[in-house]
């Protein structure tokens, strides 16, 4: 039921027949009702994998639901060796489906590429090769239901947004709580791919616009491959989709009614989602949306079109992408600063047009209140203003290397999932380093994604020699994973390993004193320190309810003391500032 496609370039349409076997998709035999379930994508895929020599089906790690996760490679050569695809330059676009498999849009659209690659009606460039995950989160896949999304047109089942643990895999990409995410580690650094693309349907306003999208914010990409997103990547994009009939819209990120008054921002793409994790590790990353109050089967051939527009792009522009990729890892090998925040600059902004529909209010059946609503009979295009200028905030300078006594396996685990090439020391060591105190921060009072997430967090840095241990971990920063390594290792990222509650252990006291005890030994010491005894002094005249506490000032003498536990709010991931040892 799709279309023709007139592809341009690279991509062309053959006339072979397709093979005898039945390749029709649950989607394509219900006229766009229905999408299919864990199995049929399975059984589908598992046939067409069997008739198709330049198909190959791996499984990868495990997800928490027991399924094993999949990867699907179309290879137009049958060369399967990710090692040996790299060294003949092959550019590799893969696709992420079913994150949220209440949004199955991409899982039914990557049924169809793919057997319409597999039956000849397309071709893929020789220099492309696509990987497809067919459903990421295979335990919101098989929880299906007709509920789980309200506000969605169509199809008539679907599954649910949370995996078997209720985990949002698109918040779970750094700190990788679920099983899901590790396996996804494990596949995304065997493809590296040039190109991401996690498919969605949005929420929010209505409007005219059937496919919306995120890319990576291109400040945060940063470099040359944030320039040439600007500038190559994205007009592209949007003028190909709509001259396919699917005029795009970045996603809106404006939700109310105002979005042509207001305009609307660009999305901050952290590391805890898709896109963000991505830009760690120099990949393009994109996350279409796809509008829930579309027909199901308009949003998939949207979804279709757009996916072979990603392909089409990645083909013409291959030696210019990889070479950008190439140049992005060498260069980051050497950056000495790191953004870690970043914020909306208020005066930059371009002008995109927007097809959205009249918003009004009446008073609501259910409450007799005024609510809101959008007249379809009311279109409209108009400009608007559209702020994706990002200025860094919160730059760190990163150390030469790190050191990560080997007590902490859980973040050592996680960094070797991603790539990270670590040492480990060969003797018992004394080290000069930048040590980092947790001098103030905030914990959310309630659980998110499974944390009560630590943010606005205060350091200082003292120089000091630590003892560290023969197997303790070396961390140089000369690699290309310095993006990754600056942004989950140091605390005050937002999506940090401290930041998701990591190293919680470190911001409790373990050892206390009883007062009546301490109390001689306080005054011994104070005795031995008269200058540590003038300064309580002091402390007691300039604040009152100081000097009538005792408990405080046996705390404050305590703190000061040697008796106090050099461990309390003292962060365990050591900066390394000389370079010597971090060769
Ligand atoms: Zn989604």
């Amino acid at each position: 039921m799709l279309r023709s496609v007139p592809f341009t370039f690279c991509l062309f349409l053959l006339t072979m027949a397709a093979d005898a076997q039945d390749f029709n998709t649950v989607f394509e035999k219900t006229n766009g009702a229905q999408t299919a379930t864990y199995a049929q994508v399975m059984d589908f895929y598992q046939k067409l994998v069997k008739v198709t020599p330049t198909l190959k089906m791996q499984r990868m790690g495990l997800t928490d639901s027991g399924e094993p996760l999949h990867l699907i490679l179309h290879s137009p050569d049958k060369d399967f060796d990710l090692a040996s695809l790299r060294r003949k330059n092959r550019r590799i676009l893969l696709i992420n489906n079913g994150i949220h498999p209440g949004e199955p849009d991409g899982i039914d659209a990557s049924m169809l590429l793919l057997r319409d690659l597999a039956t000849g009606k397309l071709k893929l460039p020789a220099n492309l090769i696509l990987a497809v995950v067919p459903c990421y989160n295979i335990d919101g896949l098989l929880n299906r239901s007709p509920y789980s999304r309200v506000n969605q047109n169509g199809p008539l089942d679907y599954g649910f947004r949370a995996n078997a643990r209720n985990y949002d895999l698109n918040r779970d990409f750094t700190k990788s709580d679920t099983r899901n995410a590790r396996a996804f580690a494990e596949l995304f650094h065997t493809v590296d791919p040039d190109v991401f693309v996690d498919t969605h349907v949005s929420n929010g306003a209505d409007y005219q616009h059937v496919m919306t999208l995120i890319a990576s914010q291109p400040d945060k990409l940063g470099g040359a491959m944030g320039k040439f997103y600007r500038e190559m990547f994205e007009p592209f994009l949007f003028k190909d989709m709509e001259r396919k009939g699917f005029p795009m819209i970045p996603y809106v990120t404006n939700f109310g009614p105002k979005l042509a008054e207001e305009g609307m921002e660009g999305f901050v793409d952290t590391p805890r989602y898709s896109t963000g994790y991505a830009a760690l590790f120099q990949t393009f990353g994109f996350m279409p949306e796809t509008h829930m109050l579309k027909p199901y089967a308009q949003r998939v051939q949207a979804t279709y079109q757009l996916l072979l527009t990603f392909l089409d792009f990645t083909s013409r522009e291959s030696i210019l992408i990889g070479r950008l990729r190439r140049q992005a890892r060498e260069a980051v090998k050497t950056q000495t600063e790191f953004a870690l925040g970043w914020q909306k600059d208020p005066l930059r902004y371009d002008q995109i047009p927007f097809r959205g529909y009249a918003a009004a209010y009446r008073p609501s059946e259910v409450s007799g209140q005024p609510r809101l609503y959008y007249d379809r009979n009311q279109p409209f295009t108009q400009t608007i203003r559209y702020f994706n200028y990002f200025l860094p905030t919160n730059v760190v300078r990163k150390p030469a290397a790190y050191l990560i006594p080997q007590g902490w396996w859980n973040v050592i685990d996680l960094l070797k999932l991603n790539g990270v090439v670590l040492q480990r020391l060969s003797t018992d060591t004394t080290v000069s380093v930048e040590v980092t105190r947790i001098d103030d921060y905030k914990s959310a009072p309630r659980p998110f994604e499974g944390h009560h997430l630590n943010f606005d967090v205060k350091t200082s840095v003292t120089t000091q020699a630590v003892q560290f241990r023969k197997g303790d971990y070396l961390i140089p920063t000369n690699r290309a994973a310095n993006r990754y390594l600056v942004e989950m290792l140091e605390p005050t990222g937002s999506d940090s390993f401290f930041a998701w509650n990591f190293f919680d252990a470190i911001l409790q006291q373990k050892e206390g004193f009883s007062d009546y005890v301490f109390e001689d030994v306080a005054a011994n010491f104070l005795a031995k320190n008269p200058a540590l005894k003038a300064e309580l002094e002091q402390k007691r005249r300039a604040d009152p309810a100081f000097a009538k506490s005792g408990r405080a000032q046996l705390d404050w003498v305590f703190r000061r003391s040697p008796w106090y536990e050099k461990e309390h709010l003292r962060y365990p991931v050591f900066r390394v500032l000389n370079v010597e040892l971090a060769k």
